[in-house]
């Protein structure tokens, strides 16, 4: 910095992206690292199976029930929740040395993990994706066309709720195209100093 300046207060560099179920998060993170590689996603542990085409270490670390215990136990995860049957949890050792470096971090999480993040780590920019409209959330949820109505009406009402968490966020992304919120998201992780 040039002589007599201010040192310019730290960037909001760790950036959380939250949102509903079934908003396109993945997708989001999935064309994010397909379009701008450079950026640093952190990869969470979780305890479920991998999907087709899944790599471990790369979208996901995928360990067993006990290693995930051993993770919880020795404190090594910033947060985690269960959802869907699963535990997913942030390995807390990657993102606080990216940290540290001042170089940014994006976590793409669930909405209890996002509200742990918003206790521990305040100064973290929380992001909400949201989708288009309600018909378009419910079309999104109710798609796969292979669940029975009674699951489709509790996973509606959760959407509601979800939903709702908007208010709790530092500002919205609406996901009505996937490469548009991606370069939303660029601009956020890259913006200069605040
Ligand atoms: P999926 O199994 O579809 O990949 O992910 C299910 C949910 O888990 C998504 O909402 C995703 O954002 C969330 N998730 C992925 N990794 C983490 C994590 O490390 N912590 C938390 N709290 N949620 C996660």
């Amino acid at each position: 910095s040039e002589p007599g300046t201010e040192p310019a207060p730290a960037a909001k560099r760790l950036i959380v992206l939250s949102g509903p179920s079934g908003v396109g998060k993945s997708t989001v993170v999935a064309e994010l690292r397909r379009a701008y590689p450079d950026v640093w996603l952190s990869v969470s542990a979780t305890t479920r199976a991998p999907r087709p085409g899944e790599q471990d270490g790369v979208q996901y670390h995928f360990v067993d029930d006990e290693e995930f215990d051993r993770l919880v136990a020795e404190d090594e995860l910033l947060e985690w929740a269960r959802f869907a049957g699963n535990r997913y949890g942030t390995p807390r050792r990657p993102v606080e040395e990216r940290l540290a470096a001042g170089l940014p971090v994006l976590l793409e999480i669930e909405l209890q993990g996002a509200r742990q993040v918003r206790e521990t780590m305040p100064e973290a920019l929380q992001v909400f994706l949201a989708p288009p409209s309600w018909d378009e959330l419910v079309r999104r949820l109710t798609g796969r066309g292979t669940e029975s109505e009674e699951v489709i009406r509790r996973r509606l009402e959760a959407a509601r709720v979800e939903l709702a968490a908007e208010k709790e966020f530092d500002t919205t992304l609406v996901n009505t195209s996937v490469r548009e919120v991606c370069a939303e998201l660029l601009a956020l992780i890259t913006a200069p100093a605040v």
